[in-house]
């Protein structure tokens, strides 16, 4: 055994020792300090002849299958037109975000950008060049990512965001320039009234303590409800849930 196995040499001896009955069969399978996965596999026997126990142990090199299984993992979270995380993706970090936020006090954000007109888009340039600007704003944002900045392909043009920790500036900073690097492209777009170029629509929400009741369908509903409010405000701009003139719900709530 190498002496980078010392440590795992010491667990399977250990785990062995606690083997009880007659006969005694068990995989144990771990990560190692040197990044590698070894499944190990004991067996304890009583002698039949002999008052002694015999026990084997072998370890079997399984970093592959498991990088297999990994990336095959990932890949199942990854929308293929863009490689953004797709929507389970998005429930599964959401989620853990919202944990976080909640646990340390962070805020939580979440960000919806839409293509203005991309349905004139498709129309105009056809279908592959609507392909191509989806990829190229689903590259923008992840450009922006983080630890602490997530992106989702939501379905169809629109991506969702979480930001975990961000004050009302420093998101909005970010939907501003995401909005500016779309604006950047160039990409023609004779059917948008806004430039003639492709632009995006955003809406933000960033939820604190104050709502630690909320969950992920008010971080999406949130976000949802200013991006309606932009596409109704002309678009190619970004508008965030606390900027909205109260509603006539809001008002009735209060
Ligand atoms: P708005 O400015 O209000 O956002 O209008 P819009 O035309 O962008 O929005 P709408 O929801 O009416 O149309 C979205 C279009 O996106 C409709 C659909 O044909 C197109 N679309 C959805 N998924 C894809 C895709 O994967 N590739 C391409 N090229 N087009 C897509
Ligand atoms: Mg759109």
């Amino acid at each position: 055994m190498h002496t980078t196995d010392l440590l795992a040499a010491k667990r399977v001896r250990a785990s062995l020792c606690m083997a009880g009955g007659e006969r005694d069969q068990a995989l144990t399978l771990y990560r190692e300090i040197n990044d590698l996965y070894r499944e190990w596999i004991k067996e304890q026997r009583e002698m039949q002849y002999e008052s002694q126990k015999r026990i084997t142990a072998a370890a079997k090199d399984i970093t592959k299958l498991m990088d297999t299984i990994r990336a095959s993992e990932e890949k199942a979270e990854r929308d293929p037109l863009t490689g953004l995380m797709n929507r389970s993706a998005l429930v599964r970090i959401t989620n853990q975000f919202i944990q976080t936020a909640k646990g340390k006090g962070k805020k939580l954000g979440g960000i919806f950008l839409d293509i203005d007109y991309f349905k004139q888009f498709n129309d105009t340039y056809g279908h592959a060049a609507g392909d191509d600007a989806i990829r190229k704003l689903a590259r923008i944002c992840m450009d922006e990512e983080t630890p602490a900045v997530q992106f989702f392909r939501y379905g169809g043009d629109e991506v969702f965001g979480v930001v975990l920790g961000y004050s009302e500036n420093e998101l909005k900073m970010l939907a501003h320039r995401i909005a500016e690097n779309v604006r950047a492209l160039e990409l023609e777009h004779e059917k948008n009234p806004n430039g003639q170029r492709l632009t995006v629509s955003v809406g933000l929400v960033n939820l604190s303590l104050k709502e630690a009741e909320y969950t992920l369908l008010d971080v999406i509903n949130g976000a949802d409800r200013a991006l309606y409010y932009a596409k109704e405000n002309g678009k190619n701009t970004v508008f965030s849930l606390c900027d909205l003139p109260a509603s006539k719900d809001d008002s009735a709530e209060q």
